[in-house]
């Protein structure tokens, strides 16, 4: 099995660092919505208000997303269509460091690009490599509601714009040829039909 250097699937190593420690406590790990679910195209609505249902949510988020394990997840993925998704790109050893990112937008995208080979918790076991800016600006409000910006490059640059995406109804086979497009959508529509023929 290969392992993605970026998003959301986590690498072998940061799957082992640190189990649960700091989550757990009243947290919900939820299902996670899979290909070709069309609610995976829907694109996300603003969060209006910044309350304790909005935070309770983003650490349900953070809970479904290191249980899986991932390094970053989009609350359309649990079937939520808001503006809001969380991220830990920390290493292996490092303490954990869950990020909260709410109504993010990209105001500057440097010309500059780079690829990443990238997997998705919708998509399981599909790698592909993928190209985007190297470096962006995001704007966003945090847990609290407080407005930052931040510059990002390397893994959280590549992540952020992966979470983004989801938030438009956008998948990382998008940026990728056509043919493997339609292959990995073939393979993933013909897998939820054995499933669901298995459920009646
Ligand atoms: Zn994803």
């Amino acid at each position: 099995m290969r392992y993605p250097e970026a998003c959301d699937v986590a690498s072998a190593n940061s799957l082992r660092r640190g189990g649960k420690i700091g989550y757990g406590s009243g947290m919900t790990i939820k299902p996670l919505i899979i290909l070709p679910d069309p609610v995976l195209r829907q694109v996300s609505a603003p969060v209006e208000t910044i309350d304790d249902d909005i935070r309770r949510l983003a650490d349900d988020m953070l809970e479904t997303m290191y249980d899986a394990p991932g390094i970053g997840l989009a609350a359309i993925q649990i079937g939520v269509p808001k503006r809001l998704l969380v991220l830990d790109v920390t290493k292996e050893g490092e303490e954990r460091s869950p990020l909260v990112f709410i109504n993010p937008e990209i105001v500057h995208s440097s010309g500059e690009r780079s690829v990443y080979e990238e997997g998705c918790l919708s998509i399981p076991d599909y790698y592909a490599e993928v190209e985007r800016p190297a470096a962006i600006t995001v704007k966003y409000l945090d847990r609290e509601g407080r407005k930052h910006a931040v510059e990002a490059d390397g893994l959280l640059a590549t992540c952020l714009q992966h979470e983004i995406d989801h938030l438009n109804g956008v998948l990382f086979i998008d940026h990728i040829s056509k043919l493997k497009r339609d292959m990995v959508i073939r393979k993933f529509t013909k897998a939820a039909k054995v499933r669901g023929s298995r459920a009646i």
